[in-house]
């Protein structure tokens, strides 16, 4: 995504479009651009623009849409992360990490040894400080899209897609490795990827995840940190699929 986000456009050529308030500050402050400078500004969902300025003022910034063109820094697989919750800041390091890598959405779960149990009123807090990481992740990396981050659940309350092949990451199995398994599944436009929390799934965790479909995985020799194990694993997939 261009460094410039315009949420709530429709996209249509000729359409007026009010930057947002940080944005505004940022282009009359910092970049000084003046009324009748183009500039390329991106939806959030999948595309930009080229937008002529308009008003430019530290509090007001409008423009006109000139041309809408699709991004092409997505990947044509999008991986959903269903990270149990961690800890502190740890969460904050997977969405920011896994944004750049190329997640599409991040589903957050409480599980039996997740350490953290925010209250209610806590857990909208936390989602919004997600959704900031994602999306500043986002116009970092250039992504064409900002990863949702959906609310926090719990594990018989996540969502199994149809057809979208699930691989629950598990140091417990001998088996099969991540090699194995994605050589086994054709590349799918969508993928399900569950990480557990510091301490690891408990067995019937895993066991419930393989009753709904998933397959475990073995991420080789080595343990990775709860929070690392989510981003590179994205990355490994989607190199495994030819999208890095
Ligand atoms: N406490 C556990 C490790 C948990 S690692 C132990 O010491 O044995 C946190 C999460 O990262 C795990 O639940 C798993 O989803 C993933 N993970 C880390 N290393 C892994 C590996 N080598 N194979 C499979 N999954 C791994």
């Amino acid at each position: 995504m261009p460094k410039f986000f315009l949420p709530s456009t429709t996209g249509a050529i000729g359409e007026t479009v009010h930057f947002t308030p940080e944005d505004a500050r940022h282009i009359a402050r910092v970049l000084r651009l003046t009324p009748g400078t183009e500039v390329r500004a991106g939806d959030g969902r999948g595309y930009a623009y080229r937008v002529l300025l308009h008003t430019v003022t530290p509090q007001l910034v409008t423009g006109e849409i000139l041309a809408k063109e699709e991004e092409e820094s997505e990947p044509a697989l999008k991986i959903h992360l269903y990270q149990s919750l961690l800890k502190g800041e740890k969460m904050d390091w997977v969405l920011q990490k896994g944004t750049e890598v190329g997640i599409f959405a991040f589903q957050p779960f409480l599980s039996s040894r997740s350490v953290v149990r925010p209250e209610p009123a806590q857990t909208g807090k936390k989602q919004n400080r997600w959704s900031r990481i994602a999306l500043e992740a986002a116009k970092q990396s250039r992504r064409g899209i900002i990863p949702a981050v959906h609310p926090l659940t719990t594990i018989d309350a996540l969502p199994w897609p149809a057809g979208v092949p699930a691989l629950v990451a598990w140091e417990g199995e001998e088996e099969k490795s991540l090699r194995q398994v994605l050589a086994a599944i054709p590349k799918p436009a969508e993928l399900i990827l569950i990480i557990g929390p510091e301490g690891g799934f408990a067995r019937e965790e895993v066991a419930f995840f393989t009753d709904c479909g998933a397959l475990p995985v073995s991420l080789g020799p080595r343990i990775l940190r709860a929070e690392t194990a989510g981003p590179v694993t994205a990355a490994l997939i989607l190199y495994h699929y030819g999208e890095i």
